[in-house]
């Protein structure tokens, strides 16, 4: 198993491709610091998902290595790099249940005061009290109910309450009023806190935070550097 992680992230070196001779990563290298926050932008098909499916071992890469604090992930079980790697996806997944429930989803020792505890971190216990059973309220498979920005700040809390030392970010390129988008600021900024975390980033006010943004194109990096370097 993973050891308890500082969460130094590299890729060493890394060929990958889905399809033979079709390579959707070319000589990918990324040393990135415990506690960092790495935006990934580029064009669609410039790589960006492939690199968090590295990451997460849903592929193994071609060539090279994937190391979190040195160790290469392949070494490790999947289940302890599960419980280190977190992941809020774009289309934030919702379930039949309540809120309480969603926010819990797979933490089941968490108490009601500990989800509201991070519920009022990432600023949802506001709308989440509005609703008409508050944590109760049942919600449906697809969230039809929440709006975008309240399915992201209820994922924003199940990630926070999970507490992954990596935090992987597939932000929802939906657009959302200013109003929610400075919530929603708030609330990664607390999310992000004491986490190395990479996301494909689509808003500039997210990309403008981050610690290095990579640029990608055709699966190489293109640029790299701080907003104000780049
Ligand atoms: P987007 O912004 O559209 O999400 P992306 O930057 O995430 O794009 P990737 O999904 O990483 O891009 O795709 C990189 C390359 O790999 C593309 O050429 C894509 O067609 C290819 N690819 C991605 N997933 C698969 C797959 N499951 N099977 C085969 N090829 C794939
Ligand atoms: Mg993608």
């Amino acid at each position: 198993p993973l050891p308890q992680i500082r969460g130094d992230v590299s890729f060493d070196n890394i060929v990958f491709e889905y399809e033979p001779d079709r390579p959707a990563l070319k000589n990918i290298s990324i040393n990135v610091k415990a506690g960092q926050s790495i935006a990934l932008v580029g064009h669609t098909g410039s790589g960006k998902s492939t690199i968090i499916n590295l990451l997460c071992r849903f592929y193994d890469p071609v060539q090279g290595s994937v190391l979190i604090d040195g160790i290469d992930i392949r070494d490790v079980t999947l289940d302890s790099l599960r419980k280190q790697v977190g992941l809020v996806m774009q289309d934030t997944f919702i379930f039949s249940g309540t809120i309480r429930d969603n926010i819990r989803y797979g933490k089941l020792d968490a108490t009601h005061d500990e989800i509201v505890q991070v519920a009022k971190a990432v600023n949802a216990h506001d709308f989440i009290m509005s609703l008409p059973d508050g944590y109760d309220t049942q919600v449906e498979e697809r969230g039809n109910m929440l709006s975008m920005g309240q399915r992201q700040l209820l994922s924003f809390a199940r990630a926070l309450l999970s507490n992954p030392k990596i935090l992987i970010l597939d932000e929802a390129t939906a657009s959302i009023d200013t109003d929610t988008e400075l919530k929603i600021q708030e609330a990664l900024k607390v999310l992000l806190k004491g986490r190395t975390s990479f996301m494909i980033a689509h808003r500039l006010s997210t990309i403008r935070h981050a610690d290095d943004i990579i640029v990608l194109d055709h699966g190489q990096i293109v640029e790299q550097g701080n907003h104000e370097q780049l």
